[in-house]
């Protein structure tokens, strides 16, 4: 179980407890690191930035936008690990040094000689796979201290740059400035906006229950966000970020805390964290707007379910008594320069109106929005008066409905089950689900459900299940709302109706709002339903893929290290390409199909690969529904040498 009662752990608490059984703890301070590369000082990104899913666990270190820099091992140690891959982290090479403790380097263009060779028998002895992942700590490869184990590079994802990662003895990344590394930064921390969120359905943040964004411009010392009245319980939110000198990159803050007349009642501190941890990120930051806007607010308060080893105060969240409170936000970065934020909170008597239910108004135009736009909090959501009145709910609970300026906020957590009837809408059922236990849910029809195994919330939430099966192979459906961040996946089983025979080539897709595009999850088809298997929630729909991908612009490129590669460009109209699948040869000679998503290309590698005035490339390759192509494409090259 990831739950621990203790989410007040210090970070040395934390570094000792690594080291378990030896007679000393591990202690970043004891060993001396070389810095790892003759690229530069400088950072693009900081120790526990925020990540498309998780916390970064590195520094990164900036390369100009080049590629071929060298890269040095920081201490004296043994090649642990390498791994060559099309996502994340790319070519990595991992060194184990002798308290135990290890030290990681991404990204890279490619390894020192020896290590490379390895990595090539490696690939070329098991049917010249592009992807391995292989512990070669057995080998006994020393390195020393400044030796150079590999060139800077923009494997994996992301533009070019040295991603380096620090491990304790127990496999945590802690922050890498806590060594003798340390880089020029005397410019404190921006803040660009405070965020107030409702963490209550009663709660109301200058009339309305919703979350309350104020920004600030320019760069100050001191921020001021003046007087803001609040009725019931909130947390406070910040945007802001570092800059160090001589480089315009921005970087996450250090140190954040709050105090609420003079008391501190917040702190976190980023030095180190677990791996089983880092997808806490969402429930660290505000989430809604990090998901709708992509803005990074932090939360003053630890979410319930959060057990992140950053902070060391109270949780945070504020229930403060009528009057006047003075609250102070301070950031710092690492070196210590701070910023600060002053607010004034007014808070007022919560004087509680429901909204009658009554009889509620059809209206025969379909004009609502669909759930997933509405405006969803754990415990409630909230909708325009307009909106309610359109709904029919399956309450009778005055209580649950509390109007405010902006609408009313219906209450979720009274009930295990809500009912919504939407006109133009298939009926809806929303179902409260516990991180602690499996959970059902089922369509209004009882004819669909999804299935939520234990832990994939970080807290007790209300989701949603809504399917429009129009039978053969037209079926849509939505879990919601996505505002909702979820720690692991969820099967939907959808009614497989007996019309639908042929399931060739069809597969459930997941819409990606942000990229306008659909991608394929895993899907199952059985005797009676359809299962779909989701790691987060939104629009899904049943799609048939049967276009091959195509192949076009064939390239020779010379690498930054004089190593020379084939180029192909690959595209597929939906279900993307299936890398591991593909097989490509030059002149007939079998090399590497490696691949780079990020630019939708394969790229020829082999070692001993010298072009000639004119080369045969032949590739072979399919897309994730078995749609296959074999291209051979003739170029001259004898201009290009
Ligand atoms: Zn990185």
């Amino acid at each position: 179980m990831k739950k621990t009662a203790l989410p007040l752990i210090l970070f040395l608490a934390v570094l000792s407890t690594a080291a378990l059984g030896q007679n000393q703890p591990f202690n970043p301070k004891h060993a001396h690191y070389l810095w790892p590369t003759e690229a530069s000082n400088y950072l693009t990104s900081t120790f526990g930035e925020t990540r498309s899913a998780h916390f970064h666990a590195a520094l990164d270190i900036k390369t100009w936008g080049q590629r071929g820099y060298e890269v040095y091992a920081t201490r004296d140690g043994i090649v642990d690990r390498i791994a060559i891959g099309p996502n994340g982290y790319g070519k990595v090479v991992y060194l184990k040094h002798p308290d135990g403790s290890s030290s990681i380097y991404d990204h890279l263009l490619s390894f020192n000689k020896e290590l490379q060779q390895i990595a090539d028998s490696l690939r070329f002895a098991s049917d010249y796979q592009f992807e391995i992942d292989r512990s070669v700590g057995w080998k006994n490869i020393k390195v020393e201290q400044g030796d150079i184990i590999g060139y800077s590079g923009a494997s994996g994802i992301g533009p070019p740059h040295l991603h380096f990662e620090l491990r304790t003895p127990s496999g945590k990344p802690f922050n890498p400035l806590l060594t003798n590394l340390k880089v020029k930064d005397t410019i404190s921390p921006q803040i660009q906006a405070l965020s107030i969120e409702p963490l209550s359905a009663w709660t109301s943040i200058e009339g309305n229950n919703g979350i309350y964004k104020q920004r600030v411009w320019g760069k100050k010392e001191h921020y001021d966000f003046g007087t803001i009245q609040v009725t019931g319980p909130i947390g406070l939110g910040i945007n802001a970020f570092d800059q160090s000198n001589r480089v315009y990159n921005s970087y996450a803050v250090y140190e954040l805390s709050m105090s609420v007349d003079g008391q501190e009642l917040f702190k976190s501190r980023v030095d180190s964290f677990s791996y089983n941890e880092t997808d806490q990120m969402f429930i660290d930051r505000v989430y809604t707007l990090l998901e709708n806007e992509g803005d990074g607010y932090q939360r003053l308060y630890t979410a319930d379910g959060n057990t992140l080893p950053f902070y060391s105060k109270d949780r945070g969240k504020l229930n403060l008594k009528p009057g006047i409170h003075k609250v102070t936000i301070r950031t710092s970065d690492y070196y210590g320069n701070t910023t600060t934020a002053a607010l004034k909170l007014d808070v007022k008597t919560p004087k509680t109106e429901y909204a009658n239910t009554g009889t509620l108004q059809f209206s025969t135009k379909s004009n609502s929005a669909p759930p997933h736009r509405w405006n969803w909090f754990q415990n409630w959501v909230m909708l325009s008066e307009e909106q309610f009145g359109k709904l029919t709910i399956g309450t009778q609970d005055t209580s649950s409905f509390i109007r405010h300026d902006n609408g009313i906020a219906v209450s979720l957590a009274q009930s295990d089950n809500l009912y919504l009837d939407i006109p133009g809408m298939s009926p809806v059922n929303i179902e409260r689900i516990r991180p602690d236990d499996w959970n059902i849910i089922s369509s209004a029809d009882y004819q669909n459900f999804a299935i939520f195994p234990k832990a994939t919330v970080y807290d007790t939430v209300s989701i949603g299940l809504s399917v429009k099966n129009l039978g053969k192979n037209s079926i849509t459906l939505d879990t919601f709302p996505e505002v909702y961040p979820l720690n692991g996946t969820y099967s939907f089983y959808i009614e497989r109706k007996p019309e639908l025979q042929d399931t060739a080539k069809l597969s459930f897709y997941k819409y990606d709002r942000e990229d306008k595009e659909w991608a394929l999850i895993p899907t199952d088809f059985r005797k009676n339903f359809i299962v779909g298997k989701a790691e987060s929630l939104g629009s899904f729909a049943l799609k048939r893929d049967t276009a091959p991908p195509q192949l076009s612009n064939v390239q020779l490129v010379k690498r930054p290290d004089d190593q020379w590669l084939v180029m192909v460009d690959v595209q597929d109209n939906l279900s993307g390409i299936d890398y591991a699948r593909t097989k490509m040869w030059v002149n007939g000679v079998r090399g590497i199909a490696e691949f780079k998503p990020e630019d939708d290309r394969f790229v020829y590698y082999h070692p001993n690969f010298q072009p000639s005035n004119t080369l045969k490339v032949e590739i072979k390759t399919y897309d994730k529904a078995g749609n296959r192509i074999n291209e051979v494409f003739r170029i001259k090259t004898s201009s290009k040498k």
